[in-house]
């Protein structure tokens, strides 16, 4: 252990040796030309809104290159970077294996419209290793999974309804968009202008955690509820891990009422481990929706179930669903050399145990110090949350004006060469390219962030209040 953190971890350091002061901003000359650039072309300057840096300082770094846990942007600034793509770049940037093989497949061509034998390379090495579903679709990405798995649901179950939790997002399907109205159980409120009161009216909305609120749904709503939908973690506002114990009822519960089960795993899927949280819980849903690591960093989703259910899916069945670059064989060579990788035997608990000593090692040095600051964690995921709850289950025990301090903390982190997604809402993720001595370098850029975060929170108190996010990436 270096002995700067020895001393950190007896206590007995000279408070004034520690770095205070915040750096020079590192320069976005090049980045901030190419946003300029960028807001003339796309609305915000951006083609997904959580990457415009509203939530943080400064603007968003356009980024040039990646390498093993590394990126650069535009003007040549290096980080290690947690933010992984927003989860699928579970070996790093610009693996030589998935490059590799997606070379070798481009030279075939990039796309037929018509079936390979690539598709079958992947369905196998899915299923043979996953023992949760039988039968799989691939789509181009998440957001189509799970719209196309609440179809299934629905086309089946002959029910409208679908039941979702405040605080999970599924990506950006109607339905969905859908956030808690006042009162236990609630019909949602679109969270986006655009869709129509009906849609949302098929859309309940309860809080996380809470069994009688889904008890009093499925009484309230006899004989209506589709499906229950939930994030196998629930991980796209704050990392919000719930009871195992819950998530039995849930299954307890579903197959009561007659409705199905709807894991969205396209964060927790092959990242939790091989087979995602269904397993870690112990549990078998319905339909899992994948996406993210799937595709190795390209477009890929998946949604899975038992064989009978997805023979009602077309051409099979009357369920319509399709796709004009679904199981490209671009996309399909990345995801085979992805998952390839994570079948050697020790990957995740490799990947894992790593994790839990970053993390472990960081919540110390914030306890020591009686920072209100908790990593939340689980397998590869972790999400920094400034409370002093233990735990946090639900959206609602967020609180938006925590925000303000994460929101300082990316800009000392960025100035410290350490990149996580530009948003306290969001998650962030260690791949296997993290090497000791970087997760050691982000450490003690962390260290002397939170000092400064907390060190400012006390000649602040009481700031400006931070803004609740809407959206994810
Ligand atoms: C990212 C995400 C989605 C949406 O996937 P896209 O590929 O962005 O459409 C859906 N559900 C969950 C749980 C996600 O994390």
């Amino acid at each position: 252990m270096l002995d700067s953190l020895k001393k950190i971890f007896t206590g007995s350091e000279d408070e004034k040796s520690i770095s205070t002061s915040s750096r020079p901003d590192i320069s976005r000359e090049k980045s901030a030309e190419l946003y300029q650039k960028a807001k003339n072309y796309f609305p915000g300057g951006v083609n997904s809104p959580v990457r415009a840096f509203k939530s943080v300082y400064g603007i968003p770094l356009f980024i040039q290159k990646g390498d093993g846990c590394f990126i650069w942007d535009a003007d040549g600034n290096q980080f290690i970077d947690f933010c992984g793509s927003w989860g699928p770049l579970i070996l790093g940037h610009n693996n030589a294996k998935i490059r590799e093989s997606v070379g070798e497949v481009m030279k075939n061509g990039m796309s037929f419209g018509a079936p390979t034998a690539l598709e079958n390379d992947l369905a196998e090495l899915i299923l043979k290793n996953n023992k949760l579903i039988e039968k799989i679709r691939f789509t181009s990405s998440g957001t189509e999974a799970v719209m196309s798995a609440i179809r299934l649901a629905r086309g089946v179950t002959k029910r409208d309804k679908i039941l979702k939790f405040e605080g999970c997002y599924h990506g950006h399907v109607d339905s969905l968009l859908v956030k808690a109205g006042s009162g236990l159980v609630t019909f949602g409120e679109t969270s986006s202008a655009g869709i129509p009161k009906s849609f949302a009216d098929e859309t309940i909305v309860v809080s996380l955690n809470d069994k009688a609120a889904v008890e009093q749904a499925f009484e309230q709503f006899k004989d209506q509820i589709a499906a229950v939908i939930i994030e196998g973690v629930p991980a796209n506002n704050g990392l919000l891990i719930q009871d195992k114990d819950y998530i039995h009822f849930l299954r307890d519960i579903c197959t009561k009422e007659g409705s199905l089960l709807i894991f969205d795993e396209v964060i927790t899927g092959f990242r939790l481990g091989f087979e995602g949280a269904a397993r870690y819980y112990d549990i078998k849903p319905d339909i899992i929706t994948y996406g993210k690591i799937i595709g190795g960093g390209l477009p890929v989703g998946m949604y899975g179930a038992s064989a009978a259910l997805m023979s009602n899916i077309s051409p099979e069945g009357s369920v319509y669903q399709a796709g004009t670059l679904s199981g490209n064989p671009v996309a399909m060579a990345a995801g085979i050399a992805q998952l390839t990788e994570l079948l050697k035997s020790g990957f995740y608990k490799d990947l894992n145990n790593k994790t839990s000593e970053f993390v472990e090692s960081i919540q110390r040095f914030a306890t020591a110090r009686n920072y209100k600051f908790k990593v939340n964690s689980i397998g590869s995921i972790f999400w920094f949350a400034f409370t002093d709850k233990e735990t946090i289950k639900t959206s609602e025990e967020i609180d938006p004006a925590s925000m303000d301090k994460f929101k300082l903390m990316h800009r000392e982190l960025l100035n410290r060469g350490i990149y996580l997604g530009p948003s306290g809402y969001e998650v962030g993720f260690v791949s296997s390219a993290h090497s000791k001595i970087e997760l050691e370098k982000a450490k003690r850029a962390i260290f002397d962030s939170l000092d400064i975060v907390f060190r400012s929170a006390r000649s602040t108190e009481g700031g400006t209040r931070g803004q609740k996010q809407d959206e994810t990436e």
